[in-house]
């Protein structure tokens, strides 16, 4: 078989470390296979920039997980319920969606206790796929967005939403930041004066960005809350969707050890 190329659609693309962590795989297990980055500003270009690549597969991030499931032919599994995918695979000439993002954020999570109560930060596409997640695992999700819009639809599905304007501040059990502040501002994902009270009462604190302290971690840590970045999730999303790369031609701890080593570089 020829060599297969597989790649990151996002904008911005340029932190991600996707590509490191599935050329280590496909490296150190032989695997005939090469994966790039590449930053698209049009996510509605995204199945014709697939198929120009010949791409074998992707993963999408941010901001084009939506419109990711737009451009598959066939969306599998838990993807299928909340509309959001970030991984999609060539299968018979077809585009076939999935996603890994939440239960590669359960995965993370394994060790933090006695969690029964999740504030979400954001109503985005990672929002999404996690409230949907927590919530069939039995959790008490809240969602806190910036502006109304996106709170919509989780309103709808039966969630507590808020903007900032209209929050009450109360204990919840984990707050995750899945917004984008931080990412590249210096941003906080709301006030400081909701988000400092709220992370007080709180007993863990989790950030969906990874590979730089966010302004949202720093606050946590100065407060001694116990907290984690978004490098475990970005494994467990990474070691579910090379996977779905590899047909299931490895077990799934052989490619989490490949791929964690892959965090040394
Ligand atoms: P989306 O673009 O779908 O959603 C972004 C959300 O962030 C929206 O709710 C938006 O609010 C909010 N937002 C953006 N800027 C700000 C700001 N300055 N202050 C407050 N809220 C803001 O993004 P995704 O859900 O795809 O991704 C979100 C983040 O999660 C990204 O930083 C991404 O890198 C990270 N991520 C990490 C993963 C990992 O494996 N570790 C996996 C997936 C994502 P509004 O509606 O008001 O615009």
């Amino acid at each position: 078989m020829s060599k297969q190329l597989f790649a990151i659609f996002g904008d911005p693309v340029s932190h991600s470390r996707s590509p490191l962590m599935h050329n280590s795989v496909f490296k150190q297990l032989n695997y005939n296979a090469c994966y790039t980055r590449v930053h698209l500003t049009d996510g509605s270009k995204l199945r014709e920039t697939f198929l120009n690549l010949k791409l074998s597969g992707a993963n999408i991030t941010v901001p084009h997980k939506e419109e990711a499931f737009k451009a598959c032919d066939e969306v599998r599994g838990f993807a299928t319920k909340i509309g959001v995918v970030n991984t999609i695979v060539k299968e018979n000439g077809k585009l076939i969606g999935y996603n890994t993002d939440a239960d590669g954020f359960l995965f993370s999570i394994s060790e933090f206790k006695n969690i029964k109560t999740i504030l979400i930060l954001g109503a985005g596409g990672t929002a999404k796929a996690l409230s949907q997640k927590f919530s069939d695992e039995g959790f008490e999700v809240t969602i806190l967005n910036r502006s109304e819009n996106r709170l919509q639809s989780y309103t709808e599905s039966g969630f507590k939403t808020f903007t900032w304007e209209s929050f009450e501040i109360k204990k919840y059990d984990l707050v995750i930041n899945t917004t984008s502040a931080g990412l590249q501002d210096s941003n906080l994902p709301a006030p400081k004066e909701i988000i400092k009270p709220l992370l007080q009462q709180s007993s863990y604190v989790a950030d969906a960005i990874y590979g730089k302290v966010t302004p949202f971690l720093a606050l946590a840590k100065e407060l001694n809350k116990e907290y984690k970045d978004g490098a475990d999730m970005l494994l467990g999303q990474g070691v579910l969707a090379n996977n779905y790369f590899t047909a299931s031609t490895f077990d799934l701890k052989t490619i989490e050890k490949y791929m964690r080593e892959s965090f040394n570089y």
